[in-house]
């Protein structure tokens, strides 16, 4: 399915058809490149806040979390290398005015090369690409597009300018009497939330009586002026992370960057969408702080793409705020080092990242989710879109559905509601027959349908229908509320 641009499209219309996302202030025609979450989507996205959440900070009894502010001191920004660094090479068409980020629009060349059978030629693009890139080699990369007659979407054309650097922050003025171009009250909306993290490490290293290997987890909004950004939520210019950073001694930084790319797969693993799924792509060019890198990518509608990064950052950064704010961030380490008979002693700790976007979480759940099934029968033609969520992810766990609304049918059914409410999302419907509510229940995903009929009445069992298999079992009505548990914890 990989590349399918009706399947892609397709998700995007369910998604806003069904509730899930909208267009940022649709009313006047929208904001590029910014969404908001509808009534489903939410739910699914605090879902995957909390499966990540809780497995970071549940399961790793060593990992903490914070919550830091979006804005934070500018020379944070200086420190962390963003200021200088937090650039995209672009290149622009002189014919059509559009702006495209360099390594993407050699990337859709490769990509088109493969489509048309040319797998060679796509990887060797890829290869030149790369060391150009690594080298910050603009006018090789300029020869490279020029040479490989890569052309505009827009004109059609190959007439291109010099590649230049952009940086990607957002910037605002603090207090009212400042003007746009007063430096010193600029702040920065912040392009990662890992920086929130570092600036807090000894903060939370002291209150939280942490001790090295130990991890701070965070999940935030973060902004970045993406100029290529028209791949509905996997680039936005306003989205959320999870990051965490994991806090090390100094030389074991290979060790615990296998570690925490096995760890992370596991967890990407675990949702059951299959190992074909994703794959790791190794970094040749380094960002700025990283002495290693990798992604992890996933076989989204439109290809297999970045998901979520792990980066071994070393001590870049806390040696860099230690730098600019004259504050030691040394770790007093008193574990005895064997090849000494002595403490560790003071050093700044080297720092493991693993960092992955909320929304293209949500993007690569509802895309893998999302299938169009055709169940017709001689008979009768049929259709149904379903979202297969695993269930602890689904927005709604259950619909409790009476058959008729009389006969004290609806009245069963509130009962069945009130015992369950509490403990998980449920949905309550009347309206329409049982099949429409059904086939409704499908396109946002919820797993579990109960349907509250006269029998109901006779025998206290009600029917409880299975999303994916449709299939439909006579339950007793005190065992409603433990399936579902069962299925979501
Ligand atoms: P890309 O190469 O796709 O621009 P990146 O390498 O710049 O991503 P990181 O800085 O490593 O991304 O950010 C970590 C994660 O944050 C990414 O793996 C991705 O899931 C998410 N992310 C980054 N930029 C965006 C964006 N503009 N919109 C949505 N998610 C994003």
């Amino acid at each position: 399915m990989a590349n399918d641009s009706n399947r892609f499209q397709a998700i995007i219309s369910h998604a806003k058809e069904y509730g899930f996302v909208f267009p940022s202030s649709e009313i006047y025609d929208g904001l590029q490149a910014v969404y908001d979450y509808g009534q489903w989507g939410s739910e699914l996205k605090k879902n995957i806040k909390d499966y990540w959440w809780d497995s970071m900070t549940r399961m790793y009894e060593n990992i903490v979390g914070i919550d830091a502010a979006i804005f934070m001191h500018p020379t944070t920004w200086k420190a962390s290398g963003h200021i200088d660094n937090f650039n995209d090479p672009m290149i622009d068409n002189k014919d059509s005015k559009k702006r495209y980020r360099v390594d993407h629009l050699i990337e859709a060349h490769a990509e088109l090369l493969k489509t048309g059978g040319k797998e060679k030629e796509s990887d060797d693009l890829l290869a030149s690409m790369d060391a150009l890139l690594a080298k910050d080699d603009f006018a090789g990369l300029k020869k490279l597009i020029e040479d490989n007659k890569i052309k505009c979407a827009v004109s059609g054309t190959s007439n291109w300018t010099d590649i230049r650097q952009f940086n990607l922050m957002f910037s605002t003025e603090f207090g009212s009497t400042v003007s746009s171009d007063d430096e010193d009250n600029k702040v920065y909306l912040r392009p990662e939330t890992a920086q929130g993290i570092f600036v807090n490490f000894l903060n939370v290293q002291k209150t939280g009586r942490m001790k090295i290997p130990f991890g701070i987890a965070q999940i935030g909004k973060a902004f970045r002026n993406e100029i290529v950004a028209r791949q509905f939520i996997f680039r936005m210019r306003e989205f959320e992370q999870m990051e965490m950073q994991f806090f090390i001694q100094p030389g074991t930084q290979k060790k615990w960057y296998e570690y925490w790319k096995e760890e992370r797969m596991k967890w990407h693993l675990a949702l059951g969408f299959g190992k074909e799924q994703y794959r790791f792509h190794d970094h040749i060019k380094l960002a700025h702080y990283a002495d290693a890198a990798c992604d992890i990518e996933f076989n989204f509608p439109i290809g297999f793409k970045e998901l979520e990064g792990i980066h071994s950052r070393t001590d870049f950064d806390l040696k860099n705020h230690q730098e600019y704010s004259k504050k030691k961030q040394q770790y007093f380490d008193n574990e005895i080092d064997p090849a000494i008979g002595k403490p560790y002693g003071n050093y700044i700790p080297y720092v493991i990242e693993t960092s992955i976007g909320l929304d293209r979480m949500f993007l690569a759940v509802l895309s893998h989710c999302y299938e169009e099934q055709d169940l017709s029968t001689p008979e009768k033609q049929d259709s149904r879109v379903v979202l297969r969520f695993p269930s602890k992810l689904a927005p709604m766990k259950l619909a409790v559905l009476p058959l008729m609304k009389k006969d004290g049918l609806p009245e069963i059914a509130r009962k069945i509601m009130d015992d369950c409410k509490t403990s998980f999302r449920c949905f309550y419907e009347e309206k329409d027959t049982i099949g429409k509510r059904y086939r409704r229940m499908d396109a946002i995903g919820t797993p579990f349908c109960v349907t509250v009929d006269h029998q109901t009445k006779e025998d206290n069992t009600v029917t409880i229908r299975y999303r994916d298999s449709m299939k439909q079992d006579r339950v007793a009505i005190d065992r409603v509320k433990e399936i579902v548990l069962a299925a979501i914890i």
